[in-house]
């Protein structure tokens, strides 16, 4: 069974600008970055996990298409030959992440999305308003999912994978993604995405902003195969 880090990041920018919250400094991305690189990891997008999965591969997500990542980690990604998946929330492009409240912060415009696609990014669907999907009834589910993809194709962004919200699954969300169309969504969870997971709800490792190297190296690595581990032999549940 192939193992693959999903990893799932938000903001990169400066500390001083950007807090803390959800956000890595550019000088850590490119370290984690490298350190990836130097144990052999090929970097994939999200589309790619449809069907049979490579060797030896990670795959870098960034929720929202915060406007910081555009300006402080997209030099550091290109610098380094990578690409990423992004997710658009439809409804507020080239606004503020409002669902964000007192933390909202700017994102990206349609423009500035589809200069990255033309770069080899991948920009995919993260709903139109940015609500907790398990949490609405199935027509308002299957409206913040078909309409943000309806606008993205419309403003000729690819929307070949989505992206739930806070992670938030529930076999309706699966089930409505399936219908729209889609065969790639990305949930949460603290662990790798194995190659039996449904490709429809794989789960993501938040990075979060003090994972300089060494704690990077143990969230990615190390404590998803001690929680595998411990899952190893344990009373099976009913
Ligand atoms: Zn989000």
């Amino acid at each position: 069974m192939n193992r693959l880090p999903i990893l799932c990041y938000h903001k990169v920018g400066p500390a001083e600008v950007e807090g803390r919250f959800l956000n890595v400094e550019p000088r850590t991305l490119r370290a984690q970055i490298g350190f990836l690189k130097r144990r052999g990891l090929g970097f994939v997008l999200a589309r790619d996990l449809e069907g049979s999965w490579p060797e030896r591969a990670v795959c870098l997500t960034f929720d929202d298409a915060y406007s910081s990542l555009h300006e402080h980690g997209v030099p550091v990604l290109l610098d380094c030959g990578v690409r990423a998946s992004i997710y658009a929330v439809s409804g507020r492009v080239g606004q503020s992440s409002d669902w964000d409240g007192e933390r909202a912060r700017p994102l990206m415009a349609w423009d500035a999305l589809r200069s990255l696609q033309d770069r080899g990014f991948e920009i995919g669907n993260h709903t139109v308003d940015h609500p907790a999907l398990a949490t609405l009834d199935r027509p308002a589910i299957a409206d913040q999912i078909r309409s943000a993809h309806e606008r993205l194709v419309a403003e000729g962004i690819g929307s070949s994978t989505l992206c739930y919200p806070y992670g938030s699954y529930s076999d309706a969300v699966g089930q409505v993604a399936g219908d729209v169309g889609y065969r790639v969504g990305l949930a949460l969870g603290k662990r790798l995405a194995r190659s039996g997971d449904p490709a429809i709800a794989l789960p993501r490792i938040v990075v979060a902003y003090s994972d300089v190297v060494p704690k990077f190296w143990y969230r990615v690595f190390v404590r998803p195969m001690l929680r595998e581990l411990a899952q190893f032999g344990a009373p099976r549940q009913q």
